[in-house]
Order: structure tokens, then sequence, then C-alpha cells
């Protein structure tokens, strides 16, 4: 924990700074590695996936370079390509469209419901014949209602493929977030909650021919070293990544303790400026990984000017949905209004949550927010 001046408090966002302050632990923990020469896939990628299928609950894991790659690793192992839709939330990071779009589908954009999740019933209003698949992301380290989600799907003839990028660690009924379809791509970028030291992912399936199928297409299609079976790509995680990946993971139970304390502090400390300070409804029935604390507030704009002036980082994710990008101009079907998501659009910030915030911290962004809406009338 950093020493806390009276004046001039800051609350960053970014925790990477305090996270590799030790850079000893990783020299150590690569050692052997760097000895062995395995930097090619290789038993500590292995280790690492074996170690991540166990705790997600999955047959298989499949890692790669990334949390998009995961996702296109995903879809194409579904078979989805040209001419095909995939609908997605509108309020995701370009990469869960950016993905669909990558093995030459369109993204069709479905709304969200007041948690920030997919919405079944912009689902079904979207839906065309056209849609081979519906990719649920789990926004902000919550989960949609996945068992209508995929009841809707499998009604339909459609593939689920989560993106659960932001859901390591969490839960729902007692599952874990890209664990209900067919493939559950997660990332590993430094600000989820199991990070590496730039850039990871992984997809997850209890299918043993998608597992096998993505494996290969992961390793240029190999089988071994001289033969192929069909035309893949290098999406391979870095075995060095694999280390700290593996380090992170045994570390995330106590991570994920940390933000649901910080973020139980916020609920409460915000919850008095309710309906101009509006926090995350939460449900029973799932545990979140907090990857993003978003509030809806009056007067956004104003608020996060205020709260850089008073060092704290806010930030947003993010001001314009997916189906407003000009990217989404070139989609074949034009995007329906999506009011909830537009509207959510102008109202979010997102504060820090993360587990290196101390309470000092964490009562200076409610002091800050409380000090910007005035006393309670
Ligand atoms: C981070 C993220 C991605 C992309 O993952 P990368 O590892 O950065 O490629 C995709 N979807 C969501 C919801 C994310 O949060």
């Amino acid at each position: 924990m950093g020493q806390l001046e009276v004046v001039g408090m800051k609350v960053p966002y970014n925790y990477l700074p305090e996270q590799f302050s030790d850079p000893e632990t990783f020299f150590r923990l690569w050692e052997p590695l760097i000895r062995s020469g395995e930097f090619t896939l290789g038993p500590y990628v292995e280790a690492f996936e074996e170690k991540f299928a166990d705790f997600v609950g999955s047959r298989h894991c499949i890692s790669t370079n990334n949390g998009t790659d995961a996702l296109i690793l995903g879809l194409k192992a579904l078979g989805i390509g040209a001419g095909d839709e995939v609908i997605t939330a509108t309020n995701s990071f370009y990469a869960s469209a950016g993905a669909i779009a990558a093995v030459g589908a369109d993204p069709v954009f479905a709304d969200v419901d007041d948690r920030y999740q997919i919405d079944l019933a912009s689902i079904e209003q979207v839906m065309s014949d056209r849609v081979r698949a519906i990719m649920p992301v789990h926004w902000a380290g919550a989960s949609p209602e996945m068992a209508g989600i995929v009841a809707f799907a499998d009604t339909h003839d459609l593939a689920v493929i989560e993106d659960a990028c932001m859901g390591i660690g969490g839960s729902v009924d007692g599952r874990h977030p890209g664990t209900f379809g067919a493939i559950g791509a997660f990332s590993m970028h430094p600000l989820k909650t199991v990070n590496v030291m730039g850039d990871g992912g992984m997809v997850v399936t209890d299918d043993d021919d998608l597992a096998d199928w993505m494996r290969k297409y992961r390793n240029h299609g190999m089988t071994d070293r001289d033969h192929i079976e069909m035309w893949g790509v290098n999406m391979r995680l870095q075995p060095l990544q694999a280390v700290v990946a593996s380090h992170f993971l045994d570390q995330l139970p106590e991570v994920l303790r940390s933000r649901q304390q910080n973020a139980e502090l916020l609920d409460t400390g915000l919850a008095p400026l309710s309906p101009r300070v509006v926090t995350p409804a939460r449900v029973h029935n799932s545990a979140e990984t907090y990857s993003l604390y978003i509030v809806q507030v009056d007067n956004r704009d104003d608020l996060i000017t205020h709260l850089h002036h008073q060092g704290v980082d806010a930030k947003i994710h993010y001001p314009i949905p997916l189906h407003l990008q000009v990217a989404a101009s070139s989609t074949r079907r034009p995007a329906a209004t999506l009011p909830c998501a537009e509207k959510q659009a102008s109202r979010i910030v997102t504060i820090p949550v993360h587990e290196y915030l101390n309470r000092d911290q964490v009562q200076h962004i409610i002091g800050s927010i409380s000090d910007f809406y005035g006393p309670k009338t």
C-alpha cells in the first residue's frame, strides 16, 4: 500500500506499477523455463492450460496470443464465416465485433439491460435466418442471464460462444463464465482479473473435436513437425506469459476478495446519491469479478472533470456503442436503435475498484463524488 498524503491523494486506474513492483519474483519463476528452452508451446503452456481448464471446470483449455484471437479461434472452430451473422452486445469492447468480422461474418448488435448485460428480449428482436451464433459478453465482470440465452440458442439451433474476457474467476448459478456455450473465450490483457505481462488469452470447451481442431489451427494446422492437416495460423501463447498467468491464477481468490470489498464499500457509500448516481444492481445467483465498476450518473462529463481534479482516475467504457461506430456502417444490416445502451453511453462512468486500492482511497472516491453532487436534499 502506498503512503497517502493528506493533500493530492491520487487514485490511479492503472495498478500495473504496483503489481509488478518486484521483478525478482518473475525472474525466479522464469528461470527454469529459460534454462529449458521450451519457447513454443511445450510443458509450461500445457501445465497452465490444464490448470485453467480445471479452474473453470472445462474439459479443454487452448491458450492463445490474446483474447481477440481466442474469439476468432472459437468462431472459426464453429464454422462461422462469410454470409453468417453473429449476435453480440453493443456495449462490448471492439474485439467482440472485430472477431466476428475477422472470420468474414457480420456482427448484429443487441441491446443490454440495466446491469449492462446483453438482453434476451433484444436478441429475439434482432434474430434473422442468417444468424448462426450468439456471442454473449460477460460485461464488466458480471454475467448475462445465461440460462435463458442458451435455451433460446438451442431452440433456434444457434451456437453460443461466450466472450468471457472479463469473467475469469466469476460464477453464475455455480458455473464459471465461458462454460455455458460450446466455447468460451478469455483474455489476460494487463487490466483483466488474471493478467500477464502483455497479451494472452484462451478458449475452453467440453467438446473433444472442437478442442482438437482449435489446438491444430492455433499452431499452423500441424499434426506433427512434417504434417499439416489444414491451413492454420500461429496464435500461440508465449510460455513466459503462461508462467506469469499461472502465478496470478493462484492469487485470484485474494484479488477478487479485495475487489469485492472495494465494490461493497462503493455500493454502500454511493447509495445515498441515488438517483443522481446509480450503482450497479447485484444479483444473488452470480459472483462478479468487478473488472469494471460502472455507475450511471447525471452530468457525467463534469463529474469526470471533477474527479480528475480530485486525483481520481475515472474512465468511460465506452462512450460510443458498437452499433453507432463508423465501423458498423459497413455491415449489411442497418443497426436497430438500441435505446438502453444508447442512454447508458451518455451516463456511464467507470471508477477504480482494483485490488491495490486501500480504504482511504475508496473513501476518497466516495467523498469526491458526494462533494460533486452536494449535500443530500
Ligand atoms: C479485453 C476484452 C477483449 C479482448 O481481449 P484482448 O486480450 O485484449 O484481445 C474482448 N472482449 C472483451 C469483453 C474484453 O474485455
